[in-house]
């Protein structure tokens, strides 16, 4: 960044002959500023009241006096210009003064001679030249003229047409974009390769300058032209490009207005002809106060377009051409004062750099194909950027080998590829999300969608909660009962026991085989126990119904209801009998076994004789051994007879069995019909429940109750077999039918109770 206040330098034009001595003197310091002193004339002087001024200083960075030549001039002012823009930073240099003092001759130059050439044909020259030079990067020239003549902008390098007025030509328009950055709407851009075409483009903008002017415009002297190279620079193979322009500017003649008859204040009080140049000062008077924030660029599209030139991103030179003779006094101080002003104004230049996108793009394919190519090199294969069908499948296998194993040390080994790791990582966030989409949907199902209200998640809480505890209360008796019931069925299974030996040996063969009837099956297996033990409490049509809901005051109401229910007699009467078979059949079980230890005996007794026979005939070779033994033969029909009563005492096991299977069988079935009836009778219940008048549900410990659960009883005992032995329902004053209908009574209290209707 260069940080600078705008150069100002003066000139001044030769006078020729009208030349008058002691008008104005040149201080030239080579090392520091140089000073100017215009020395008002005493009879000028005299015509001023009040002024006791006779001359007037200004410093500037170089004055060039009338002999000075424009190449002089070119390289000293433009020059370094034209180098910072060949940098890549913004320069400007305009001319300001008064008509008729030089700005043209100065920006563009005589038409006399060759050596008479401007400021822009000197610059078109030399950029051309530098960049000839200057093979280590690629430049792009391109100029444009515009013309602005009372707020109007004119493209003077239109080809398309001759200008006969201003008005012909295509007219400039000024747009702001968000960053305050100025464009200009129809100025064309003509690009030049060289400085041949850059002098033509220039020529023709001159010409059309000038045709258009008439007599009536004066517009080259009311006009102010911007001539400006525009200049974009990349190193090759860089996709950095640095854009910079050059404006090269001719104002409108700065000659003022004096307002005459008010007694001569006219170095003070003047006023432009030109408005724009009004708003030019007032700009640089805002520039130099440094308090000021606001700078009003927006009033005239000259100051809009050198908006950057003053203030901004620039390199800005000013010349102030003086035409300094004795008529032109009062316009040549105005010219110096305003140029000390402009001194005062800093700017801070900036390398203007750009990432070009396109360039980028064309960089990064590049270096992508490289990278591809060095690949290849290494790894000898030619990489594509899509994985093959069978590296997919190959990658799946090694993912799913690689996520079932609990190992945690177990690594994924795809190799370093790119592509590969790449793809394991989007199939495992694909199952992530899946099982997170999964996990979602499971918790929705308990948990209330939004749109509802408050109210209604707190109610359904509240009924969740309820749910809970019934079915935590449910779970205790559950409990209990399975402890009980896992009692029952182990002292069954004991009883079984002995006759299962039995059973064994029976089914196994008529001709009893002992030896392999120690080992004995259970004929009544353990799982046939259990299957018993669980279908004694197991109400099916409530988990049917409900779901499985068994609620505490429905399971304390079968309990009563089945204590009461007549074919409950039949169960207990069957489980008696059951009682007593299974006694029967353990004793016989018993008995089974001792015959069958007593034959093992006899067996034992029978084999011992054999021995004792053998010894005898080793030690008395005249015993005779094939002679029967009587001691024997006893033996063997002990043996016979204890056998006929093992089998008539193992047919007798035979048909406890099956007598024992069949009271089971009833057993079940009647507790089916116990808990279809209860079934019945409890959704007959609820129903009533439900129909009943809540006063008359109000208060179950009084009478009023009685003569509905009456009803209800009579409807059970007309279609059921009654609770009790008793004939009648209705409180006759038969003891036992009265036990019965109030224990009803107390099972009902307590299910409204528990159901939370009693003490409403
Ligand atoms: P401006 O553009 O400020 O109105 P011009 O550049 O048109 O003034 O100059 C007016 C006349 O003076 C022109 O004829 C021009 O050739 C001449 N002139 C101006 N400056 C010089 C100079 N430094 N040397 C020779 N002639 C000059
Ligand atoms: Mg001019």
């Amino acid at each position: 960044m260069v940080k600078e206040t705008i150069r100002v330098y003066a000139r001044v034009k030769p006078l020729g002959r009208q030349q008058q001595a002691g008008i104005y003197s040149v201080d030239d310091n080579e090392k520091s500023l140089s000073s100017l002193e215009i020395i008002v004339p005493r009879d000028l002087a005299d015509g001023f009241v009040n002024n006791k001024r006779e001359s007037y200083k200004f410093k500037f960075q170089k004055i060039f006096d009338q002999e000075a030549k424009q190449d002089v001039v070119f390289d000293s002012i433009a020059k370094p210009v034209a180098e910072c823009v060949l940098a890549g930073y913004n320069g400007t240099i305009f001319a300001y003064g008064q008509t008729g003092s030089g700005k043209t001759f100065t920006i563009t130059g005589g038409a006399e001679r060759y050596s008479d050439r401007g400021i822009i044909p000197r610059t078109l020259s030399y950029i051309f030249d530098q960049l000839q030079k200057d093979s280590s990067k690629v430049y792009t020239t391109h100029v444009s003229y515009l013309e602005i003549y009372n707020e109007c902008g004119y493209d003077l390098l239109d080809p398309r047409h001759e200008a006969s007025g201003l008005e012909d030509l295509p007219k400039v328009t000024i747009m702001e974009d968000p960053d305050q950055n100025i464009h200009l709407k129809n100025l064309s851009l003509q690009q030049a390769t060289n400085e041949e075409e850059a002098l033509n483009l220039l020529f023709l903008g001159d010409t059309n300058r000038m045709i258009a002017e008439t007599p009536m415009n004066q517009a080259s002297t009311r006009s102010h032209c911007i001539f400006t190279i525009h200049i974009s620079s990349k190193e090759p193979g860089s996709a950095t490009v640095q854009h910079s322009k050059l404006h090269l500017v001719d104002l409108a003649g700065s000659e003022r207005v004096a307002k005459t008859g008010v007694g001569g204040h006219l170095l003070t009080e003047a006023k432009y002809i030109n408005l724009s140049l009004h708003y030019l000062e007032q700009v640089i008077i805002a520039l130099a106060e440094k308090k000021r924030s606001h700078i009003p660029y927006r009033n005239s599209m000259m100051t809009s377009v050198l908006r950057d030139s003053l203030g901004g991103n620039c390199l800005t030179t000013m010349i102030a051409t003086l035409s300094i003779d004795k008529r032109n006094i009062d316009e040549s101080i105005a010219t110096c004062r305003f140029a000390q002003r402009v001194a005062l104004i800093k700017n801070e230049a900036v390398l203007n750099e750009e990432i070009d996108p396109r360039l980028m793009i064309v960089q990064l394919k590049k270096e992508i194909q490289e990278l591809k190519d060095e690949l290849a090199l290494v790894t000898g294969k030619q990489r594509t950027s899509e994985l093959s069908q069978e590296e997919l499948l190959r990658l799946d296998e090694l993912l799913e080998t690689f996520l079932e194993d609990n190992d945690p040390d177990s690594t994924l080994d795809v190799g370093a590829d790119m592509r590969k790791i790449k793809y394991c990582f989007i199939h495992v966030k694909q199952l992530m999300n899946h099982s997170k989409i999964s996990d979602k949907k499971l918790l929705s199902q308990y948990i209330p969608e939004e749109k509802e209200t408050n109210k209604q998640t707190g109610e359904e809480l509240k009924k969740l909660k309820e749910l809970l505890q019934q079915r935590d209360n449910e779970i205790n008796i559950l409990v209990n009962m399975l402890k009980k019931e896992k009692k029952k069925a182990q002292d069954a299974l004991f009883q079984l026991n002995a006759a299962s030996a039995c059973s064994t040996v029976f089914e196994q063969s008529p001709s009893i085989n002992l030896e392999e009837s120690q080992s004995p099956s259970s004929c009544f297996s353990l799982k046939e126990a259990k299957d018993f033990s669980s279908s004694v409490h197991r109400l099916p049509f409530l988990s049917r119904k409900t779901g499985g809901k068994m609620s505490l005051g429905c399971q304390e109401a079968f309990e009563v209801f089945k204590q009461d229910h007549a074919d409950s007699i039949t169960i207990e009467d069957n489980k008696q009998l059951l009682k007593q078979k299974f006694a029967e059949a353990k004793c016989l079980g018993e008995k089974l076994n001792e015959v069958r230890i007593k034959i093992n005996h006899l067996k034992g007794e029978i084999t011992q004789r054999h021995v004792q026979r053998a010894a005898l005939a080793v030690s008395s070779p005249s015993e005779e051994l094939n002679t029967l033994d009587p001691v024997e033969e006893k033996l063997r029909t002990q043996i016979e007879e204890e056998k006929k009563s093992y089998k008539a005492m193992f047919n007798r096991v035979k048909g406890l069995k099956i007598e024992i299977e069949h009271l089971q069988l009833l057993i079940k079935k009647v507790k089916m019909k116990l808990q279809k009836d209860f079934e019945v009778w409890w959704s007959e219940e609820t129903i009533n429940l439900q129909q009943e008048k809540p006063e008359m549900v109000s208060s179950p410990n009084t009478m009023t109750v009685y003569p509905q659960f009456i009803k209800s009883s009579q409807h059970l005992s007309t279609n059921r077999t009654p609770p009790s032995s008793s004939t009648s329902i209705p409180l006759t004053g038969d003891s036992q039918a009265d036990a019965d209908i109030l224990a009803f009574i107390k099972a009902r209290q307590n299910i409204l109770q528990k159901k939370g209707l009693g003490n409403k």
